[in-house]
């Protein structure tokens, strides 16, 4: 079809456990190929993308601190979990024909590339999909605020959250048949009302910048790129 995208540079960013799909733990190859389809479906209409991916499926800090690991070490272990990650994903991507570079913020050179902001942008500019790992490479933080970082410094127009739910509800919609979505939502009401979208750091780094948050299900096929057109449900984060 022709019809022309509004946005022309965004940041996707999922949760590791998406790439879990019905499994346990780590990575479910037919969940992590039908992402990548989703993600080339958006790409073919020429839009550069960045993505963001956690580590949840594979390690979190908080739960291996809880279990009496040190914060920061266990933190470092869930950057590496969104390393195997992205290798995935770009695995996924490649083989659907589309380019990709996995960028970490820890460099390990044999791995992917170190970040490099301009060169990273360059990437973009030649509709390479850029997929940042390592989170933000520090401890104490989440993947939502490294993908806030990195939509900031790439310029993106927006960030796509895609979760299991199509928008932002006052409670849980898989939990209560009368939770309500919200069309759009500002940050600071984010906040205010602890409403889960992304932690609190994240949150704030999108509204210092004026940086729209749009959360919609990545469970819906074809679901991103109807989002980037306009179509289905939705909610805008803005300020
Ligand atoms: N992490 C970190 N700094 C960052 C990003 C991630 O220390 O900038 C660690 C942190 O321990 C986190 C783990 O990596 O628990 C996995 O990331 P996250 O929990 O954001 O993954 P998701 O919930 O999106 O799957």
């Amino acid at each position: 079809d022709t019809q022309k995208p509004a946005f022309r540079r965004v940041m996707l960013k999922i949760s590791g456990e998406a790439l879990m799909g019905n499994t346990a733990f780590g990575l479910h190859p037919p969940t992590v190929e039908r992402i990548a389809r989703e993600v080339k479906s958006v790409h073919d209409l020429g839009v550069e993308i960045c993505m963001v991916i956690g580590g949840g499926n594979i390690f979190r800090g908080l739960s291996g601190s809880a279990q009496g690991m040190e914060r920061t070490t266990a933190d470092y272990m869930g950057m590496l979990a969104t390393v195997m990650n992205a290798l995935a994903m770009q695995s996924a991507l490649e083989e659907l024909g589309v380019f990709t570079r996995v960028i970490s913020a820890i460099p390990m050179d044999q791995v992917c590339e170190p970040y490099i902001r301009r060169r990273a942008v360059r990437h973009l500019e030649k509709k390479r999909v850029c997929i940042f790992a390592a989170g933000t490479g520090n401890p104490y933080f989440t993947t939502d605020t490294a993908a806030t970082l990195r939509a900031n410094e790439m310029s993106c127009e927006a960030i796509f959250k895609g979760t299991k739910v199509d928008g932002v509800y006052d409670k849980d919609p898989k939990k209560f048949d009368d939770a309500k979505r919200y069309e759009t939502i500002t940050y600071d009401e984010v906040l205010q009302k602890h409403l889960g979208v992304m932690d609190a750091s994240a949150i704030a780094l999108a509204r210092d910048n004026s940086l729209p948050i749009i959360v919609f299900s990545l469970d819906e096929p074809g679901g991103f790129r109807g989002i980037l057109a306009g179509e289905g449900t939705s909610t805008r984060v803005h300020g």
